[in-house]
């Protein structure tokens, strides 16, 4: 059987073979050859025409019957352009339940790509965050999403992070805004609406700061009492141990409550203003003092390496040094020892506490900024601990642009390291004039 290349061969060459023998019959091959390949050529190209226009006008009928190569390119032709049309119509099929799901969904869905522009967004994009999906197209999502959250989550392009940030549309509405990489450079933006908790949480906030505020003042008096009566000369001597027990828990919950007023206080705070500015290496020199010589505690060491200043509120820093470094003598032996460096680079500046203490097991490093966590609660009771310290730190460090990193070997040490943006950092610090003032 041949196939319709074959036969279309087959069938030229008998029309050139029946020219040549006509044209032979009247004494002239050649010409009988030459009309037949002219007879061929005009056929074929009239073929070609027909087929050009059925393509042009997609009116096929002059091919659906008959046979031949032509007819063969007609059906294949026709075969794949039917399962193209199939397809398409498959594909917008599809699409469009695709974008009907999407649109269903209640958490705004926005598809960006590699320089933040958006492609589409869904319905529950324009309900939460105003954006809208023919509109906004081609416009930088953080133009119009302006939140220096969300412009860092871009950046970061990291699924795990993700940021709160005030509804731009809906008064007293939050949302929660993350960004999940796929596709080659392209990136979604995630939006919830998170309201509910953001009120949840500040009704835990007011409680937690009117419950520690209510406290105060009655710790206030026990611990006067305790301490007239403890200064008291007739004072039994059977009730001396049980005052000086009662004197140190009321001094642990006036800790305790002191702490969760400040972490309130942090809470509520927005951003720290950057008009303070802060010499990070007077800080930890006077820290130092304020440790250094206490019995049985680690050497202290201080690595000055920059002498970048850094913009913040000098009493959170101070007390963020104060807490790294508590936490560090607690759990360094006195012959150990604890390192506060300061250094900067072009992407920022970091504070840098080292000891050669006991060291974090790496299950529990998440959970050290969560409040009242403590690795060994039995001990922390006896050392001071209250699970707070870290929590404070944190929120200092979030208000100040920065972020807390921390690493650990058990038996070998920790280090708490905190990363300053370039924003906050001031590489050039004035130079003091004689007479104490500075330059401006
Ligand atoms: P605490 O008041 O108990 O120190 P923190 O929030 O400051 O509370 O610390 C939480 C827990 O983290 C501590 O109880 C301790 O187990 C652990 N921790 C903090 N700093 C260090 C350190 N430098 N070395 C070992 N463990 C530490």
């Amino acid at each position: 059987m041949l196939d319709s290349g074959q036969k279309f061969v087959l069938r030229l060459l008998l029309l050139l073979g029946a020219g040549v023998l006509i044209g032979w019959l009247y004494g002239r091959a050649e010409i009988g050859l030459l009309l037949a390949a002219l007879l061929g050529l005009v056929w074929q190209v009239r073929q070609l025409l027909t087929f050009e226009r059925a393509l042009r006008t997609g009116d096929f009928d002059a091919f659906r019957v008959g046979e031949g190569i032509w007819q063969q390119m007609f059906s294949r032709f026709h075969y794949a352009h039917e399962r193209g049309s199939r397809y398409k119509s498959e594909y917008r099929r599809m699409l469009k339940e695709i974008r009907k799901s999407t649109n269903a969904m209640p958490d705004g869905a926005v598809i960006i790509d590699a320089e933040n522009e958006i492609i589409v967004c869904n319905r529950a994009a324009k309900q939460l965050a105003g954006l809208k999906r023919k509109k906004d197209r081609g416009q930088r999502v953080d133009n119009l999403l302006r939140d220096p959250g969300v412009a860092k989550l871009l950046r970061a392009n990291d699924p795990k992070q993700s940021t709160d940030i005030a509804s731009p549309v809906k008064d007293g509405a939050w949302l929660n805004c993350r960004v999940v990489p796929y596709g080659a450079s392209e990136k979604l933006l995630l939006l919830r609406d998170v309201t509910e908790r953001m009120a949840l949480n500040k009704m835990r906030r007011d409680f937690v700061a009117n419950a520690s505020h209510e406290l105060r003042s009655p710790l206030t008096v026990l611990t006067g009492y305790l301490d007239t009566m403890a200064d008291d000369e007739a004072l039994l001597a059977t009730w001396e141990q049980p005052l000086a027990q009662m004197q140190v828990q009321a001094s642990r919950m006036a800790h305790i409550v002191s702490e969760l007023l400040e972490l309130s206080r942090l809470e509520g705070a927005g951003r720290a203003t950057t008009e303070e500015i802060i010499d990070i290496c007077d800080t930890l020199a006077l820290s130092r003092k304020a440790f250094q010589g206490r019995p049985d505690t680690a050497a202290i060491e201080i690595e000055c390496e920059s002498k970048a200043q850094l913009r913040g509120k000098s009493r959170e820093i101070e007390s963020v040094i104060g807490n790294l470094l508590s936490n560090a003598l607690r759990h360094t032996p006195a012959e150990g020892r604890v390192t506060l460096a300061w250094r900067s680079g072009p992407d920022g500046a970091d504070l840098v506490v080292t000891d050669t203490g006991e060291g974090i097991a790496e299950e529990h490093i998440p959970r050290l900024t969560e409040r009242f966590f403590r690795v060994d609660r039995g001990r922390a009771r006896t050392d001071g601990g209250v699970g707070l310290g870290l929590a404070i730190v944190k929120h200092v460090l979030t208000r100040h642009d920065a972020e807390l990193q921390i690493s650990s070997d058990v038996g070998a040490g920790s280090e708490f390291r905190c990363h300053f943006p370039a924003a906050r950092v001031v590489v050039d610090p004035p130079v003091p004039l004689a007479g104490g003032s500075q330059s401006a």
